[in-house]
């Protein structure tokens, strides 16, 4: 009889089908992780982080990119922590470097200013990799020969994808994903998601507000009835009050990136060359187009996603902190301390998210 057992025992086994080996991403969607081959250790944490908190059990893509070619070393160990298909990218030279119309001179008397102010990230030196970064994932624009209007939103790697989530090396995700947030994005028509948002250094963006300014006179039409300008401005628009959604966690629609409204307040922004005479980051950038070119329903605060980013961290409360399984502490999330934001957000949302 025990033989017996065994046997029907192994037969069962045998019958019953093998859990999907490689899961496949349902959303046309895709991670999209912007790194250095000296990165590498804080890479394969990040996505240590995400596959064992989401992505083992929802196959999304991973796509690398970096202005070098990455290492086989780099290639070979990303490519072994995930069962998801992985590609990497080099970012054409275009997209990347300062443009020569920029009057370097000033672009250096800047960053001089900036560093005796003590800036982080002011750099004193000619290459300018920070600001080539920020510039970049602001989302470069330009016409390539033969004419092909791209933008770091359209170049090859990308282009296929509609929604995609930032990863950046040394982030830690603390509770367990149990949904598609892609598929949140998809189903309630939502833009662009976030769980962290801070105040900016005013230092780096000393006239990017009035470049603002400058651009919704100009171009009224692509400002959103509706829009969440009482999350970027204390007066209705005067003046910026700095708030904006940390962008090294981004789950949004990368059609939005892509729409006419925001290459034109891409450009517009370039043109005056705040990437480089000021530091002006992505992330006020795409806060204050998501800001004023969307509704706000468009916007959404990720508040059940635990997340750290240089030591900044968003632990959701209960009851999302015990479904979640959540291992942040709770007391040390950064939601209601001084230079969060998530106060105006709330405001901006009339209490309700
Ligand atoms: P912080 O988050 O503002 O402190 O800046 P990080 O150093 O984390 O850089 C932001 C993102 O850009 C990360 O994903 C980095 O890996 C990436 N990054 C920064 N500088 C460079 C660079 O010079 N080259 C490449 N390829 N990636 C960079
Ligand atoms: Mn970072």
């Amino acid at each position: 009889l025990v033989v017996f057992s065994i046997c029907l025992v192994s037969l069962l086994y045998m019958l019953i089908p093998e859990p999907p080996y490689e899961p496949q991403g349902k959303e046309n969607a895709t991670f999209v992780f912007l790194a250095r081959n000296s990165d590498l250790n804080g890479v394969l944490k990040s996505m240590q982080s995400i596959e064992q908190h989401f992505n083992e059990r929802f196959g999304y893509p991973w796509i690398f990119l970096n202005e070098e070619e990455f290492t086989e070393e780099f290639k070979e160990r990303v490519t072994a922590e995930t069962l998801a298909p992985v590609q990497f990218g080099v970012i054409p030279a275009s997209h990347w470097y300062q443009p020569e119309w920029i009057d370097e001179a000033r672009a250096e008397r800047a960053r001089n200013i900036m560093k005796e102010l003590g800036v982080i990230y002011a750099g004193t030196y000619s290459l300018n990799p920070y600001r080539n970064m920020c510039r970049f994932n602001s989302g470069v624009s330009e016409n390539e020969k033969p004419l092909k209007h791209t933008t770091s939103f359209t170049i090859q790697l990308v282009q296929p994808y509609r929604y995609y989530w930032r990863i950046e090396p040394d982030v830690e995700y603390s509770c367990e994903i149990q949904y598609d947030p892609f598929e949140y994005l998809k189903l309630n028509n939502i833009t662009y998601g976030f769980t962290i948002s801070l105040r900016e250094l005013g230092h780096t963006v000393t006239t990017l507000w009035d470049n603002v300014k400058l651009f919704m006179e100009e171009y009224p039409q692509y400002i959103a009835e509706d829009n969440a300008m009482a999350f970027l401005s204390d007066n209705g628009g005067d003046t910026y009050n700095l708030c904006h959604f940390w962008s090294n966690f981004e789950i949004a629609d990368m059609d939005f990136w892509r729409s006419e409204a925001y290459t034109k307040f891409f450009e517009f922004l370039d043109s005056k060359g705040g990437f480089y005479y000021e530091r002006w980051g992505d992330a006020p950038v795409h806060s204050i187009a998501a800001g004023l070119f969307l509704k706000k329903e468009q916007l959404h605060f990720f508040n059940d996603i635990g997340y750290t980013h240089s030591g900044i961290m968003h632990c959701p409360q209960q009851p999302a902190f015990l479904t979640g399984h959540c291992t942040c502490n709770r007391v040390h999330t950064v939601d209601y301390r001084e230079h969060s934001c998530l106060p105006m957000f709330k405001r901006m949302k009339n209490g309700k998210w």
